[in-house]
């Protein structure tokens, strides 16, 4: 079994902050399934179950993005067996698979068959008349692939009369697979009062539609994946006193020849570092919650579009901006939550691109680095510092946000360097690890 050492490799969560986790509890499960829970060594929820559980249990409709192996499955499936287990009506679970199919029957009688929680599997290459049977037998739990629960709607051997809360597992695996016709027809046959949950790795035009035509206000959750969502990306990180940072970021983005994201804890850094950075000669603007929207959207914008090379965010104006092509992503401060560590990375290496990430770490700040890399599961290479950090230019007065366009890019004719250990896992050579 997977374990989980940290309550969030979390994500957006737009309506919620990310709550400590103190186990299962506190989410509003029931104590039986807590002790279920208990017994089978489920102790900490994982990002989308902290997540999902609070919201399910309120009966609400639920968007998650999350790929399988974030623990999905309980996310709806505890709150499911848990308002079956209160008479409030039968489950539907419509999944791509029938592996998929097996393994969610299985994680459900785990958890809600010591409660007498009954399924019903109804997936293509077994027999009718044994799902038939099962069917039979009154299950609080339907779960099947849509093609089969189809088979059995047609020939009125289930009903979905009951169903008070459907949820569509791997909705866009079902849509890359051509079950279009069948969801929409299982849409169109369940009970207008219901529950709808869907997931999804991903969020193409046809979920969000499904989304906003059959759910009530659905609320969104996404997760990233634990550990993946670095593959493509390689890290680094500097120990490096507070009072050099600027020196070092000087440095680093004269190494660098493409778009730089640079992230910092607090807003007043941002206006800071935008400034050191202008000063350096480069084009920059600042994202955070200080600045109007439409300065914010300029910012975003002119970093798309290449006006500005070097874009300055704190995490929440930077959560969601979605920006390909992101050469560089730079921690000038470690993250508060080491969640957001991994959107932050997150936003490089985009679209299968290669990207590269570096983190500034105070020499008190270790701690802080092994909370990170137990998220990842893994360690982060620590590059040695360079030997001189030059003195960054004094930042003049504060200029309009356009100025420097002149000099944009000035510093793409400077030969790349290697500066950091693009394109290499585990460090560069030339700075050995300490
Ligand atoms: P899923 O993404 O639902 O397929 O779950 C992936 C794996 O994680 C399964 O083997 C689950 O049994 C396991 N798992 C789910 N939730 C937890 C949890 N809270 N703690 C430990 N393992 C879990």
């Amino acid at each position: 079994m997977m374990s989980w050492h940290s309550p969030a490799a979390s994500g957006i969560l737009q309506h919620m902050q990310p709550q400590p986790s103190s186990g299962f509890s506190g989410l509003g499960i029931a104590p039986n399934l807590l002790n279920s829970l208990h017994k089978h060594k489920y102790v900490h929820p994982t990002p989308i179950q902290e997540r999902s559980i609070p919201t399910a249990l309120e009966g609400k409709d639920l968007v998650g993005i999350a790929q399988t192996g974030t623990g999905k499955t309980l996310a709806f499936g505890i709150p499911m067996i848990q308002r079956s287990l209160q008479g409030g009506g039968h489950g539907l679970i419509v999944l791509p698979t029938r592996e998929l199919a097996i393994q969610v029957r299985e994680s459900l009688q785990k958890i809600g068959g010591e409660f007498g929680i009954k399924t019903a599997l109804l997936i293509g290459g077994t027999a009718m008349g044994r799902q038939i049977a099962e069917i039979q037998r009154g299950p609080d739990i339907v779960i099947g692939t849509p093609g089969r629960i189809i088979d059995h709607l047609d020939h009125r051997t289930l009903s979905f009369s009951k169903v008070a809360v459907l949820v569509l597992d791997e909705a866009d695996r079902m849509l890359d697979m051509g079950f279009a016709p069948q969801l929409k027809r299982i849409l169109q046959h369940v009970p207008a009062q219901r529950q709808t949950m869907l997931f999804s790795a991903t969020m193409p035009p046809a979920i969000m539609q499904i989304a906003s035509s059959y759910m009530q206000l659905p609320v969104r959750i996404e997760v990233v994946p634990q550990g993946t969502a670095a593959t493509n990306v390689t890290q680094e990180v500097f120990v490096v006193p507070r009072n050099q940072k600027s020196a070092l970021l000087h440095k680093i983005l004269s190494e660098y020849h493409g778009s730089i994201l640079v992230f910092t804890r607090m807003k007043f850094s941002a206006k800071r570092i935008t400034r050191v950075v202008r000063a350096a000669g480069y084009t920059a603007a600042e994202l955070h919650s200080n600045r109007s929207l439409n300065q914010r959207t300029d910012a975003l914008e002119g970093f798309k579009n290449g006006r500005y090379r070097v874009l300055i965010a704190t995490d929440i104006a930077a959560r969601g901006i979605d920006v390909t092509n992101i050469e560089l992503v730079i921690n000038y401060d470690l993250p508060q939550q080491a969640e957001d560590y991994v959107h932050r990375i997150g936003r490089t290496g985009r679209a299968g691109a290669s990207g590269h990430a570096i983190s500034f770490a105070t020499p008190d700040q270790r701690g802080d680095l092994r909370t990170i890399e137990r998220l990842l599961r893994k360690s982060l290479p620590i590059s040695k510092l360079p030997e001189s950090l030059p003195e960054p230019p004094e930042p003049a007065m504060e200029r309009p946000s356009g100025h420097g366009a002149s000099q944009r890019f000035d510093r793409n004719r400077r030969p790349h360097h290697g500066f950091g250990n693009r394109n290499r896992q585990g460090g560069n050579p030339r700075f050995r690890r300490h």
